[in-house]
């Protein structure tokens, strides 16, 4: 057995001394080589790790900026509707004033015709002095009598001129009233103009991000991902909460009243910008902002709020799992658990979410899963 060994040793020490003269370097360059072949590897990969998130940080930065613009522009819409309001309210408290001041300028021509008459009759009967019309009474009884008249006189035009007072403090007042309200609706106007810039401005810089987003088709086909995902999500949330009852009946109603141009048909279709083929969930409509979006039937309300790329959206569920989906809407006018009739405003129509300009994303959802919505509302096209 040592003898083995040290046989073994022997040959060990002569290979080394003999091979490692020969092919040691090439050995030692090869595994260098390897080496750092796999210190770039390792190098590329942690670089395209860090490239992927700060993509998908990107990405959730897109989506973030979408639904900040979007909550901006409900506010900054919000604010003009209440500076509108006010106005309105102004506009009616002017009329009431300038009534007001019409009322008592007419009195106050009504009042002088009454001095002119008693300053007449005076001038006319001569003696115009109340005291002379005293000296003329021819017994004492006929003094008394006319002294009592001349008091009713003296106090009916003393009367007469303290309403000529009243009348004119009456009237400078409603004047000073109206100048202050017009002051007031200036302000107000100028208000206006600033809101109404700020709503512009929002929408121009949610603007420009969508239109990065379209620019960039690799970020646009995260998005379009994204939607199908929020979509998948709905399908869940959908079978949760649908009634078990049957189907509330009838025809369902065109969902935008006065606009029935189709800008996207429901299906697979060949994505105009990312040139692939992708599923569209619904049908969009073509409507301008502001317009009534309404139910397609009755039933109850089982999802009313802001929902990622499909912005403010409403859910209806028409029992017999048949359900109903409004999307990109500027205002909801209906809450979770509200029972709506067949053509109740619902919401305002509008571009929030992944939108770039104002349109109605219909759907119709068979027990969650969406199906095209044409064929349900196609009777009601008017
Ligand atoms: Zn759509």
């Amino acid at each position: 057995m040592k003898y083995k060994k040290s046989i073994a040793l022997l040959l060990a020490i002569i290979l080394c001394l003999s091979v490692v003269p020969v092919y040691g370097q090439k050995y030692y360059d090869d595994v260098k080589d390897l080496q750092k072949q796999l210190e770039e590897t390792r190098k590329k990969i942690e670089l395209t790790k860090a490239q992927q998130a700060a993509k998908q940080k990107e990405s959730k930065n897109v989506s973030n900026q979408i639904v900040e613009l979007d909550r901006k522009l409900e506010e900054a819409e919000k604010s003009l509707e209440i500076v509108e309001g006010q106005i309105s309210e102004l506009e009616g408290k002017i009329a009431i004033t300038q009534r007001e001041l019409d009322r008592a300028t007419e009195e106050a021509e009504t009042q002088k015709e009454l001095l002119n008459k008693r300053v007449r009759v005076m001038y006319q009967n001569g003696s115009s002095s109340y005291l002379a019309v005293l000296l003329n009474a021819t017994s004492f009884s006929d003094f008394i009598s006319r002294l009592d008249l001349m008091r009713k006189i003296i106090n009916y035009d003393v009367n007469l001129l303290k309403e000529r007072k009243t009348i004119r403090d009456n009237i400078d007042q409603k004047k000073q009233q109206l100048e202050y309200e017009q002051q007031q609706k200036e302000v107000l106007k100028n208000d206006l103009s600033s809101k109404k810039e700020e709503v512009e401005s929002v929408k121009s810089q949610k603007e420009q991000v969508l239109k990065e987003v379209y620019k960039d088709l690799k970020e646009l086909e995260r998005q379009e991902d994204k939607l199908l995902e929020e979509s998948a999500a709905l399908t869940k949330k959908i079978l949760q909460l649908q009634s078990s009852e049957d189907y509330i009946g009838g025809e369902m109603a065109w969902p935008s009243p006065g606009y029935t141009k189709v800008t996207s048909p429901y299906g697979y279709r060949t994505h105009p910008i990312l040139k692939t083929k992708r599923m569209h969930t619904g049908v969009d409509l073509a409507v301008p902002s502001g317009s009534n979006i309404v139910a397609a039937n009755a039933g109850k309300v089982i999802l009313a709020k802001y929902n990622g790329g499909y912005g403010n959206t409403v859910i209806i569920d028409h029992g017999g799992k048949i359900s109903t989906l409004y999307a990109h809407n500027s205002k909801l006018l209906v809450k979770e658990g509200d029972i709506v009739t067949r053509g109740q405003v619902i919401a305002k129509s509008g571009s929030t979410g992944l939108s770039t300009g104002p349109h109605l994303h219909f759907e119709v959802r068979i027990n969650g899963n969406h199906t095209d919505p044409i064929p349900y509302i196609t009777k009601s096209k008017k």
